[in-house]
């Protein structure tokens, strides 16, 4: 490095997922310029003690008491300095604390929300990997990054590339800067050319196989659903302030091109790479420099072929409900997402079908009176109500299923 700077103290939230990890993997890469401050995870006490031993952050958080007492006694062992804390609140602590530069949020789901909104209020670089929080409260996520200053970096892939492909002004509008649309990619998971009529019978395994990307079973089987592409449509749609009909997807299988803008003079601006999170994560740490996050270069000539296709919607019927819900607004996508949430761990548990996903989806959307999403307790009274009405849809199908002699 070539001029002298401080290091940056950065929180991980999620440290012992797949973001989580690939974080560390670039932070361990450059002593000089990062450190891990805080790390936290759900109830994994070994995989936490361990990376507190290599990392040796101030704080380490577990989701209950009961983990951090344990993880407590583990680090006492290894005379680890590490201060071990529990519960959300602690989240927040650490995603907010006074010596805290960027947090990565990277804890999965809604239990991510309160946390990664605590380091856009306390106006923290959030390097948001967590998508489900915008798309459960965009409207307040954006504005409180705009009120305390914060810096927002995407993680998400797509994201990320649609970021590096707009000019640093964009914030004035989309319109200002020229942008015709916000183009997606998605690689269409592993169910993108299976017949459809043995989609019925797609185990947790084969939905989690996915063939570009290893992630959390929770977003790889939003990625087989292609509900993933649906959050992350509503993702770009307050990320970048752009209306609905400006987002576009299309399926790429090679995931090399991460995603595009398409410029009102006809260009088209895309940042490619091989298929591989240390590239975005590497950009949000490093922001505004580049360095290196261990990835490969790519290369165009030995891949040889980039393949674009238009999206199946009868195939991915998630990405029209995302589209549905983004279009009516307020709590209608912390509906989709909470009720997402429930069946994507009903289908990971074997008590619902693959195929019933996007019906149970589309029958919750109908049901939970959407609220205007002003407060975040009226996107908590919507995320509580659409997981109830969920689970007592799952039992419905079940008994029916089961009443017919049928699995699961
Ligand atoms: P993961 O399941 O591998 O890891 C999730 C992390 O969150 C773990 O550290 C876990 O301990 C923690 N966690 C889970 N439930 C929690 C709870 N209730 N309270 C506190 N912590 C909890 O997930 P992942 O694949 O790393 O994804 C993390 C987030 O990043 C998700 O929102 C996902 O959509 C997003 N994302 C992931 C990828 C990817 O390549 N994995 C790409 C883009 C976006
Ligand atoms: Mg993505």
């Amino acid at each position: 490095m070539s001029r002298q700077q401080k290091i940056k103290n950065i929180s991980v939230l999620g440290a012992t997922g797949s973001i989580g990890l690939n974080t560390l993997d670039v932070i361990a890469r450059h002593p000089d310029r990062f450190r891990a401050f805080a790390l936290s995870a759900a109830t994994k006490v070994a995989e936490l003690a361990a990376l507190c031993e290599k990392f040796s952050p101030r704080f380490a958080v577990m989701t209950n008491a009961e983990a951090a007492d344990k993880l407590r006694a583990q680090l006492r062992q290894s005379h680890s300095p590490t201060e071990v804390l529990s519960g959300a609140e602690a989240l927040e602590e650490v995603a907010a604390h006074a010596d805290v530069d960027a947090v990565m949020a990277a804890i999965v789901g809604a239990a991510g929300l309160k946390s990664s909104l605590a380091a856009a209020k306390a106006g923290k670089t959030v390097l948001l990997a967590n998508k489900e929080a915008l798309v459960m409260s965009g409207g307040i996520f954006m504005k409180a990054v705009r009120d305390s200053g914060s810096t927002l970096l995407p993680i998400d892939s797509e994201h990320n590339a649609i970021f590096q492909s707009l000019p640093r002004h964009f914030g004035q509008g989309l319109d200002q800067v020229g942008v015709q649309k916000i183009i997606l990619t998605a690689s269409g998971g592993p169910f993108r050319t299976r017949p459809i009529d043995t989609l019925s019978e797609v185990t947790p395994d084969e939905a989690c196989a996915h063939p570009k990307w290893v992630m959390g079973r929770k977003i790889s089987v939003d990625s087989a659903t292609m509900m993933n592409k649906g959050l992350e449509v509503i993702e770009a749609h307050w990320l970048f302030n752009a209306a609905p009909e400006m987002i576009d997807v299309v399926i790429h299988p090679q995931s090399v091109v991460h995603s595009m803008v398409s410029y009102r003079d006809g260009s088209v601006i895309a940042q490619l790479g091989n298929p591989d999170m240390r590239t975005p994560i590497a950009f949000g740490l490093g922001f505004p420099d580049r360095i290196d996050g261990g990835v490969r270069s790519l290369d165009l000539a030995k891949i040889g072929k980039l393949e674009f296709e238009p999206l199946d919607l009868q195939r991915f019927p998630c990405v029209r409900l995302a589209y549905e819900a983004m279009r009516r607004g307020g709590t209608a996508p912390a509906i989709l997402n909470a009720a997402n949430e429930v069946a994507v761990e009903a289908f990971l548990n074997n008590q619902m079908r693959f195929v019933d996903i996007p019906r149970v989806l589309e029958d919750v959307l109908s049901r939970v009176p959407i609220l205007d999403a002003a407060t975040l307790e009226q996107v908590l009274v919507s995320d509580d109500e659409a997981r109830s009405i969920t689970r007592e849809a799952i039992a419905l199908s079940r008994t029916a299923l089961i009443g017919q002699g049928g699995a699961p």
